[in-house]
């Protein structure tokens, strides 16, 4: 029987590693580029990592080929690695584990993350989240978050996975507009990076606080889809 397709988003929807990832695109840029507070002014949130790379490049004037990811990633990762080593950076967000494995038992579950896919990883496994989580789509798969969805889709298709609706689970307006763009339901938790109000103003098909207080009438949402 087909089953839904929950798409779980990673910073402000899973964890929070207070600026590690932005930290640590900083490091990189500075020691491969030279360029000093690289991301200042750059949208992070919600954007997909190569995004960021382009518009860090922009700012600097410059533009950026794919052949300078590899190396800024590797430096990247190594940097974020050295942040989240730190068990104080990462703070696993309320609801957690727990909604993940209620979301299991109605949907499938995979990430829809703009990060590289090591360093969701890397992330997931600093909230000690990853087992949670077999698969996933990540900045490596289309040129913007506005293209994970179909990405999602394919591959629970090559998974032999037999999906119905795809819910996209994320704290940002451009979450919303990435569902929107992939004909997928938007859920939004507040304890990210978008404004309760800006969040209210995309529209989103369920808006909760967080992932324990919303639990009941997410779960009451993806039942509603198994019908
Ligand atoms: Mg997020």
């Amino acid at each position: 029987m087909a089953r839904p397709l929950v798409c779980f988003d990673i910073d402000g929807t899973l964890v929070r590693t207070r600026g590690a990832g932005r930290e640590a695109l900083d490091e990189a840029f500075e020691a491969l580029h030279g360029w000093r507070s690289a991301t200042d002014g750059v949208h992070i949130a919600g954007a997909t990592d190569d995004v960021i790379c382009r518009d860090v490049a922009v700012r600097f004037g410059r533009s950026w080929t794919a052949e300078q990811t590899p190396a800024l990633r590797e430096r990247y990762l190594g940097a974020l690695s050295a942040r989240l080593a730190d068990p104080g950076r990462t703070e696993v967000l309320p609801g957690l584990p727990e909604m993940i494995a209620a979301t299991a038992e109605l949907a499938e579950v995979c990430l829809l993350t703009g990060n590289w896919a090591l360093g969701a990883r890397a992330k997931l496994d600093a909230g000690n989240l990853s087992r949670h989580f077999a698969w996933g789509v990540f900045s490596e798969d289309a040129a913007d978050r506005d293209g994970l969805v179909p990405v999602a889709r394919r591959r629970a298709r090559l998974l032999g996975l037999e999906v119905s609706q795809v819910v996209v689970v994320g704290d940002t307006v451009s979450d919303v507009r990435c569902a929107r763009a992939g004909q997928a339901l938007a859920v939004v938790v507040e304890t990210g990076f978008s404004t309760v109000e800006d969040l209210r103003a995309s529209q989103p098909d369920l808006q909760v606080t967080n992932l324990a207080s919303g639990r009941d009438e997410f779960l009451a949402l993806l039942a509603t889809l198994n019908r």
